[in-house]
């Protein structure tokens, strides 16, 4: 078996199918692991993440994945969400005493940066998405709605769209509210937010993201298989309907008795023989699935600005502040420290923020970034303002993830392709989810169960969502 690409998708097919006994050959371009959901050195030396990953409670198939690598001990889960506004009002949300759907209820009717009229909205349109069971009729309409039209319909409140919906939906999905598909956004509510009470937890790594993937490369080697870095596919040969090979530099060939691709789409279709990505409507449509951008701003300031692991921000272009130092911290205080270079250096503190959907910033140079977030930093963290900035660094990501834009699942082909011998993996196959790091270890699992099937040994590696809980 030759799986290309050593992302999230890739990684989780080449350890399930390793798993199984086949001999795996994980074929990686880059000199490191773990595609856009990892970590590299700068050359200034600092450790970075690509960006801030975060994972949630609901995430059941990432979850486990990192059990499968032994690195479930490098994820802390916080059940505590604490958002900042300019002013300096604070708002939190919790889970409280009260059996699901109930369980935020409590915090929610304290959340100080919403008001009555804003509450009782989202109220409403919550008791919609409770009644049809996490699928309100209107998210079969033809043609597909968008999310801004499914909250119009249910008359939220300025505030309510603003301050709630778009904070919680623009992380969640990268992407602005009317050019996401309903079906998405009431996806996240339903199942992070109301089915179970854990479902909204969130999951951080207390290691940079690459150090997540340790456990991957001796998962597949211990049963006879090869990770190979640096080596990126140049094109697959197909031959009467059948993938015969993929081709290396040097017009060097390998072959297989199946291959799973696990590339980015636009990648994926470039590989491929003109004749064969125009002929298979699988593959032609490939180009209408569109990218957005995410932009992670990383600031080291010569002392301690923040007291908590993160904070969201409302109203402003940064949307999350996260207290690196912190939270790696736990890592730190364990007998090996993965890095030793993210130690601290005396008392500095390294924050990361994230702006989701940032197609504003895109054109903007790095200083002008630097400059528009490092303002809004210090108007909700009063410390930063007298602190001096060490460094800062600017990570733009213009094909961060794909968009959800209404309509998008048609594009998205399934992990068993027309193609024979060929399996698809990537948070843009058809997984039912948004691009997430869950969504890439479910299309993984999903194409080492097409191929096992295809084999004649049909096994399966999908978990469950998390079972409805409390009055569900
Ligand atoms: C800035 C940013 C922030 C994000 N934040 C979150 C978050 O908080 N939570 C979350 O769940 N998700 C988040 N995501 C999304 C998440 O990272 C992706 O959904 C997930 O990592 C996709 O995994 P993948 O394996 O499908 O694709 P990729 O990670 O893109 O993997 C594809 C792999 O193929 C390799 N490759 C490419 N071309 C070749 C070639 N020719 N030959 C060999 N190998 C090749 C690439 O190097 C890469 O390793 C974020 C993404 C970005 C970019």
């Amino acid at each position: 078996m030759i799986v290309i690409g050593g992302g999230l998708a890739g990684l989780a097919a080449g350890v399930a199918l390793a798993e199984t006994g086949w001999r795996v050959r994980l074929f990686e371009q880059r000199p490191f692991l773990g595609g856009r959901a990892t970590s590299y050195v700068l050359p200034s030396g600092e450790h970075v993440d690509n960006c801030q990953h975060v994972t949630l409670g609901c995430c059941t198939n990432l979850e486990d994945f990192y059990r499968r690598v032994g690195s479930s001990n490098k994820i802390k889960y916080f059940d505590r969400l604490v958002f900042v506004d300019p002013q300096g009002r604070r708002g939190e949300m919790h889970a409280g005493i009260l059996p699901a759907p109930f369980h935020m209820a409590g915090s929610f009717a304290m959340f100080a940066p919403l008001t009555l009229m804003d509450k009782l909205s989202i109220a409403r349109a919550m008791l919609d998405i409770l009644r049809a069971k996490g699928h309100p009729s209107d998210l079969d309409d033809q043609p597909p709605i968008s999310m801004l039209n499914w909250l119009l319909r249910r008359r939220q409140t300025k505030g309510a769209i603003e301050r709630f919906w778009r904070v919680v939906l623009v992380s969640a999905l990268d992407e602005e509210l009317d050019r996401t598909d309903a079906r998405f956004g009431v996806d996240v509510f339903w199942k992070a937010f109301l089915s179970n009470r854990t479902g909204y937890r969130i999951g951080v790594p207390t290691v940079p993201l690459a150090d997540l993937y340790d456990g991957c490369k001796s998962a597949i080697e211990q049963k006879g298989g090869e990770v190979t870095l640096r080596a990126p596919v140049r094109g697959i040969a197909i031959e009467n309907g059948e993938v015969t090979g993929v081709r290396f530099d040097d017009a060097k060939m390998e072959s297989a008795d199946a291959y799973v691709f696990a590339l980015p789409h636009a990648t994926f279709s470039e590989l491929l023989p003109d004749a064969v990505r125009e002929s298979v409507a699988a593959f032609s449509n490939l180009g209408k699935i569109k990218d957005a951008p995410i932009t992670g701003v990383h600031f080291w300031f010569d002392r301690q600005v923040m007291d908590e692991p993160f904070v969201t921000l409302l109203d402003t272009n940064t949307q999350w502040i996260f207290n690196k130092t912190m939270l790696y911290a736990d890592a730190l205080d364990q007998k090996n420290p993965p890095v030793a270079s993210n130690a601290p250096k005396s008392n500095e503190q390294y924050l990361q923020m994230v702006i989701s959907a940032s197609y504003d910033l895109i054109p903007k140079s790095r200083q002008e970034i630097i400059d528009l977030v490092l303002k809004e930093v210090r108007q909700v963290l009063p410390k930063s303002r007298e602190a001096q900035l060490v460094k800062a660094t600017v990570i733009k990501e213009t094909a961060a993830t794909f968009s959800p834009e209404p309509g998008v699942d048609r594009w998205r082909p399934p992990q068993k392709s027309p193609v024979t011998k060929m399996f698809l993996a990537g948070d843009w196959t058809a997984t039912g989810w948004p691009a997430t790091m869950e969504g890439a270890v479910r299309s993984g699992y999903l194409a080492a169960e097409a191929a096992l099937s295809g084999a004649g040994e049909p096994q399966r590696f999908l978990q469950p969502d998390l079972p409805p809980d409390g009055f569900m």
